[in-house]
């Protein structure tokens, strides 16, 4: 498997080098052929050549099986200039990795809070509210005066009944539910078309059960009960934060991997930010970089017919929960005394590597 390793900023090096630790003891264990390039991105790039994305990166990546993404700073709000895109949105649009797949479980013995969980957030990844200056996400921020700014908002028929698709196929593989998280109340053109694709969707899929909840009550809820979710179906923006909120019930921001999912590639990305508080301290939990990291091979497994990445991804996610579930063994985030380093390492040991 050609693996495409971009490191990104912030604490991306730390969990990138973890994640890379313990891909090495799964491929030393199940012979994954993996054979790594490694690549500039975010500021890194912006110092060599002008940009947080090099022009030529997605035809670099469109070259290679998988990406392991690491996050991107956003050193000032609003950022002014990062190179003129947002990295993360041009990368999905650019290689149209439309599905955002971001799982959020709670494990036992690990402490959370709330209820016990285990659902997958689906989120629609190439359109919405995702401003980018060269138009590639199609949608995007404008000011016609300097006093008003304002936002346009793109959703399509086919990009929801893909994604709808997707969650659909999923939930068969799972409980069967399928939560529909729209704003039609007040968005009655954008959220009214997304509900009415993922309907049609939902009759082809009689086993499937399909619920409609409003994104603001789905906030509540999650935090009432969160068990009682599976799958989740949503428009970009609202998935992006719900899943925070769920992966934080879950345990925790650091435990949280999740996989941008195209047709022909797929990019393993923590769900969190570059988190610049505690960046170069080896003080960041890798989990999510290794997490997304396994997704990247379950997905790679499942399209190949692979069976040894589909191994080495359950035999990840083991490793993992067997490291979270010792209390010797976990990050500071968790309550824990381990570093970064550490834990890939603590990890890699329980793959053998
Ligand atoms: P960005 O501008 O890149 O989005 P951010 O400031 O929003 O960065 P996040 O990365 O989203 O930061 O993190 C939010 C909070 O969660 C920060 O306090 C950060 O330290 C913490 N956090 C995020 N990821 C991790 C992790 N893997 N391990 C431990 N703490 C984390
Ligand atoms: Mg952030």
């Amino acid at each position: 498997m050609r693996l495409l390793v971009l490191e990104g900023d912030g604490i991306g090096p730390e969990i990138t080098a973890a994640a890379l630790e313990v891909l090495a003891a799964a491929d030393a264990a199940q012979g994954l052929g993996l054979v790594r390039t490694h690549r500039n991105i975010g500021l890194a790039a912006l110092a060599e050549c002008g940009s947080t994305l090099p022009p030529d990166m997605l035809d670099t990546a469109r070259a290679h099986d998988g990406v392991l993404l690491g996050p991107m700073s956003n050193l000032e709000y609003p950022p002014k200039d990062q190179g003129g895109v947002n990295f993360s949105a041009a990368f999905r649009v650019g290689l149209d990795l439309y599905a955002n797949i971001r799982p959020a479980r709670t494990r036992p013995g690990l402490p959370h809070r709330g209820s016990d969980m285990d659902l997958v957030i689906m989120r629609e990844a190439t359109e919405g509210m995702y401003p980018d200056r060269n138009m590639v996400a199609g949608s995007g921020e404008f000011m016609p005066t300097p006093d008003v700014a304002l936002s346009l908002r793109k959703v399509t028929r086919g990009a929801i009944e893909r994604i709808a698709r997707d969650s659909f196929d999923l939930a068969r593989t799972r409980r069967g539910h399928v939560t529909a998280v729209h704003k039609a109340n007040a968005f009655r053109l954008t959220d009214g078309l997304f509900l009415e694709a993922v309907r049609d969707v939902a009759r082809e899929y009689p086993d499937v059960t399909l619920e409609e909840v409003l994104v603001d009550a789905m906030a509540a809820l999650l935090v009432r009960d969160a068990s009682r979710y599976d799958v989740i179906c949503t428009t970009n923006s609202y998935g992006d934060i719900l899943s925070d909120l769920a992966s934080e019930l879950s345990g925790g921001l650091g435990l949280a991997g999740s996989l941008n999912a195209g047709t022909d590639l797929a990019a393993a990305q923590a769900q969190h930010g570059s988190a610049p508080d505690i960046a170069g301290q080896d003080r960041a939990n890798p989990t999510s970089m290794i997490l997304s990291a396994a997704m990247l091979l379950r997905w790679h497994g499942m399209r190949h017919d692979a069976a040894p990445f589909v191994a080495a991804a359950t035999a990840i996610e083991a490793a993992v929960d067997a490291a979270l579930a010792d209390p010797a063994t976990r990050t500071r985030d968790l309550g824990g005394d381990l570093g970064t380093a550490a834990f890939g390492r603590a990890v890699a040991a329980r793959l053998g590597g």
